[in-house]
């Protein structure tokens, strides 16, 4: 538990300050009812959030964020540990993020159920935090956005989110981080062609993990394979050349590297402007994806489209109404039902 002093009232409910000056102060306890705060799904706690969130922003931006994934068994929680360790020993401040959609599709989730990175989550200087569960993959990544940005406010200056090498969630932290870390096996030439080319096309960076012992021969033909596909394919970021490295989480040999590669990148892109850039661009992406989200929900629990829906649904698979019609039907019916009395288009 952490030993620092806690000047914040027990019993009574945090007030916004509470929680900003918390952050600020880099509080563990008030950082982690932050980030609860944060995750919480009620209309209160969100509103109260935001609050909070304004007043951290101007103490945010100032990280590296690490995006790391990789399959089920890739080393990612052995690495993360063995990295994240290294890094606080070097002075550096490491928070850990996950984002796990599977929690809500499955029920269970893929990365929070073990014990992970147990020296970590016991380190003064790292904060781990498993994924907000439930929700939508749009939901889970607002919590994450918002959590990353409460971890830099409590000078978090590593940001580690990680995710499970499935589906979409990799695009989503690509969409939230600086630098994208792929985590791979050692495995057959073939293999790489097909599924892995997809994560190789938006990674800043490979490591082929397990490069120890008999495995070691087979890391290093990997690496090989890798970077020849590499070749070919369009770089991550925009001037920079992704690579395949090895190393052993196990061992720890190769993991000083990642560090060297990731701060090689971030002179790199600091340098050429693409990482000012890439945040900016992400910020706007993220904004919209809002926008759409938050549309689209306000559009289908409407009760006039609801009501609506099937009718026009029906007509569509009828050929009695075009798609374009039937949408257009919905959406004046949806307008009308907003807005009362709103200017019905003539048509
Ligand atoms: P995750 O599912 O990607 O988080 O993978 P884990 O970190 O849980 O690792 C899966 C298994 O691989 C565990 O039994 C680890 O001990 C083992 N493992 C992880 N990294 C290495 C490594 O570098 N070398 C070897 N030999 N085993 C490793």
């Amino acid at each position: 538990m952490s030993k620092e002093k806690n000047s914040f009232p027990k019993r009574r409910k945090l007030t916004v300050d509470d929680y900003v000056e918390g952050v600020l102060s880099r509080n563990r306890t008030i950082i982690a009812q932050t980030i609860t705060l944060v995750e919480s799904n009620s209309l209160k706690h969100m509103e109260m959030a935001q609050e909070v969130l304004k007043k951290l922003l101007p103490f945010t931006g100032n990280s590296i964020r690490i995006g790391i994934t990789g399959v089920p068994g890739a080393g990612k929680s052995t690495l993360i540990e063995s990295f994240g360790m290294m890094l606080c020993e070097e002075g550096h401040r490491v928070a850990v993020l996950a984002v796990d959609p599977s929690s809500s599709i499955s029920g269970g989730s893929i990365l929070g159920d073990k014990t992970r990175m147990e020296s970590l989550s016991k380190s003064r200087n790292a904060f781990v935090r498993p994924s907000p569960s439930g929700g939508t993959l749009g939901g889970v990544t607002r919590k994450s956005r918002e959590t990353l940005l409460v971890c830099e406010a409590a000078g978090f200056d590593v940001i580690l989110v990680e995710t499970v090498g499935v589906g979409q969630s990799e695009i989503t932290v690509r969409s939230m981080v600086d630098f994208f870390l792929v985590i791979m096996l050692t495995g057959a030439g073939d293999e790489l062609q097909g599924i892995k080319k997809g994560i190789m096309e938006i990674a800043d960076a490979i490591f082929v993990n397990k490069a120890d012992g008999d495995n070691k021969r087979k890391a290093l033909s990997t690496k090989a394979d890798i970077n020849q596909i590499l070749h070919y394919l369009q770089p991550a970021t925009e001037g920079w050349t992704p690579r395949a490295y090895t190393c052993s989480a196990l061992t720890g040999e190769g993991i000083p590297e990642i560090w060297k590669v990731i701060s090689d990148y971030k002179e790199f892109a600091t340098n050429s402007g693409v990482f000012e850039k890439r945040r900016q661009n992400q910020l706007l992406d993220w904004t919209n994806s809002m926008i759409h989200d938050q549309l689209k929900s306000m559009f289908y629990s409407d009760e006039a489209v609801k009501g609506l829906l099937p009718e026009v649904e029906k007509d569509i698979l009828d050929g009695k109404l075009s798609a374009t019609l039937g949408v257009h039907r919905l959406i004046e019916s949806f307008m009308e039902s907003r807005f009362h009395g709103g200017v019905k288009e003539k048509r």
